[in-house]
C-alpha cells in the first residue's frame, strides 16, 4: 500500500473538533477565535495545500456549503475562493 503523502498533517492525533468551532466568520470578517486555532494548526501543515485542493473539489463536486476549517481556510474563506474562479475554456 502507497501512502498518499510523504508526510503526516498536522492535524494527525488532534480533537477533530478543532477544526468545527462553534461559531464560525462570515465572508469578510476576522476568523473567529474558534478557527484562528484550527488555522495556526493548519500554517505549520506540509499538506496544507493538498489538503485545501482536495476539500475545494469536493465541495464543489457535491454543492456542499462549507463549513469548519480546512487545509488553512475557514469555509467563508473557501466559499469567496470558490466564487472568484474563473471558468474553464472546454
Ligand atoms: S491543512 Fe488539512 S491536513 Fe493539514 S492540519 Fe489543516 S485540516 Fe489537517
Amino acid at each position: 500500500m502507497t501512502a498518499r503523502f510523504d508526510f503526516p498533517p498536522a492535524c494527525l492525533g488532534q480533537d477533530p473538533e478543532i477544526w468545527f468551532p462553534l461559531q464560525e466568520s462570515d465572508e469578510g470578517e476576522r476568523p473567529t477565535s474558534g478557527e484562528a486555532r484550527a488555522l495556526l494548526i493548519c500554517r505549520g501543515c506540509p499538506i496544507a495545500a493538498e489538503c485545501l485542493a482536495d476539500r475545494l473539489a469536493w465541495e464543489v463536486g457535491t454543492k456542499t456549503d462549507p463549513w469548519g476549517v480546512c487545509g488553512g481556510k475557514t469555509a467563508a474563506q473557501r466559499r469567496a475562493l470558490v466564487r472568484s474562479r474563473k471558468p474553464v475554456a472546454a
